[in-house]
This record gives structure tokens, sequence and C-alpha cells, in this order.
């Protein structure tokens, strides 16, 4: 089963060398920043939501090749989904890496199937984890509302 790791790692290799939606976006509604002080990982995502639907996603950021191609697949993957869709995916992705995914569910993540195998790493699931926990805080955190806020 060797080729399928070394594929998987080839996947994560080519995500991290050329990341998908690395941009910072001038229009977007929704921002957030995440760290994982275990690997150094650091990055800003930003949202541009219609209504309940996700138009666009992107990232910025440095860190390990996991959590580039973590943020890359992310961007990619909560394209044109709704909030209740990609919360549901994220729910299937965190347990996809902290291994409690069923198998037969694994095949469901499409592509960021790849990251089954971070499982088994501890410090690795967090890496793979941070761009989703970000994506999820910048989803709760419009850029627009917290500029207006009344300054006190
Ligand atoms: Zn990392």
């Amino acid at each position: 089963m060797s080729s399928i790791s070394e594929l998987y790692q080839s996947v994560i290799l080519d995500h991290n060398r050329s990341p998908k939606n690395y941009r910072r976006m001038a229009d977007g509604n929704c921002t957030a920043n995440g760290r994982n002080p275990l690997c150094g990982d650091e990055l800003t995502v930003w949202l541009k939501l219609d209504g309940e639907r996700i138009e666009d996603a992107a990232f910025e950021g440095s860190g390990c090749a996991i959590s580039r191609a973590s943020a890359s697949l992310m961007t990619t993957a909560v394209k044109g989904k709704t909030r209740p869709e990609a919360e549901e995916l994220f729910d299937r992705f965190h347990r996809l890496v902290t291994g409690r995914l069923p198998g037969d569910e694994v095949a469901s993540l499409g592509k960021l199937a790849v990251f089954s195998g971070v499982s088994a790493y501890p410090v690795r699931v967090k890496c793979a984890s941070l761009p989703w926990h970000t994506f999820k805080a910048a989803l709760d955190a419009p850029a627009g509302a917290a500029r207006q806020q009344p300054i006190a």
C-alpha cells in the first residue's frame, strides 16, 4: 500500500509548493487569524459570503507543508458551499484526521482524504485542522460587523 501513501504525500507536497487560493482577498467580508504554536503555523483566512453561501475563500500565511496543503484544499473545498454544508464537511474532516471516521465514509471527502494519515501523529492533526478552525472562526466573525462596532 506504499503507493497510496506516496500518492497522498505527493498531493500534499504539490499543494504546499503551489497552494490554491493563496492571496489576500480585498473584497472578503469575513476574516480570521489562526496560530498553531506547537508547529509555528500561522495563517489568515478570508471569506466572501453571499448570504449563507461561501462565494470565495482565500488564505495567506506561513507554516509547514501539512498546514499549507490543508489550507489550499480547505479553501477549494468550501467554495460554493453553504455555511451548514461547510460546517458538516469540517465535522467529517475533523473525524478523519482524528481517526474517528468510518473507513467507508473516507472516500466521501474526495481529495481531503489525503489527510487520513495524519491521525497517527497528534501534532500533525493540529497542522491539518488549523485552517479549518480558522475558517470556522472567520464564518463567525464578519469583517463588516467588526468594523461597525461603535468606537467607545
Ligand atoms: Zn504544522
